[in-house]
């Protein structure tokens, strides 16, 4: 059996989780590997929408996420998770019942969040519309130790999922089996193409 683990994204919204989360899932699924991913915003509406965006609920839904994280990777599941989960606390409780926790901070500053507001939130919280919203109305926590921080402002998604598979690998979690090569970003494989074809070897 694959040794499990819990990949957990943590950051505002609009921060790049969901966009990272499923890049990785896909290349963790290409390596072979047993992945479930749990995107936040679909576990809030599909099976915690008794729940809203006050502290208490906050720790409900972490409660609830954490649980079914622990059990996957018990049974040696690669899983990766992506909620705002706000709260420092409510974090590391989660890092303690599912033991085999990777930390990924996806770190944008609030202005950038804002002027992205990909589901127009921060539009609505900071008209009052909502009442608790982390970074507007309510704490966001930044992590203090987290196994990874990536910057979306000033990395690009393939980048930022790059710098994560690396850690696993360091981590012992996934084998060393990607090619170099495989883990070029786009920008640079652009240029080693460019290359190629300036000397001719390719078209
Ligand atoms: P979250 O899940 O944190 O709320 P999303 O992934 O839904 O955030 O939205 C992030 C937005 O920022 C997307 O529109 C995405 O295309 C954009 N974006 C720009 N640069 C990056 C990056 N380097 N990593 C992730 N997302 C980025």
């Amino acid at each position: 059996m694959n040794r499990g683990f819990t990949v957990w994204f943590t950051g505002l919204s609009g921060s790049g989780k969901t966009t990272i989360l499923h890049r990785l899932g896909k290349k963790l699924k290409e390596l072979c590997r047993n992945v479930e991913v749990f995107d936040g915003d679909v576990i809030r509406t599909d099976h915690c929408i008794d729940l809203g965006l006050s502290k208490q609920e906050h720790d409900i839904f972490m409660h609830r996420t954490a649980f079914v994280c622990k059990l996957l990777t018990a049974n040696g599941m690669a899983v990766i998770s992506a909620a705002i989960s706000p709260y420092r606390e409510a974090r590391d409780k989660a890092r303690k019942e599912i033991g085999d926790f990777v930390e990924v901070y996806v770190k944008c500053p609030l202005e950038v969040c804002i002027e992205r507001d990909v589901k127009g939130l921060y539009r609505m919280a900071l008209q009052g519309e909502i009442q608790t919203f982390p970074g507007i109305s309510s704490p966001y926590e930044e992590p203090l130790n987290p196994e990874i921080i990536v910057e979306t402002h000033k990395e690009t998604v393939e980048e930022s999922t790059n710098k994560i598979i690396k850690k696993l690998v360091v981590l012992g979690y996934i084998p060393d089996i990607t090619s170099e090569e495989d883990l070029y970003s786009d920008k640079e494989e652009a240029v080693i193409a460019k290359r190629l074809s300036g000397l001719g070897y390719i078209d």
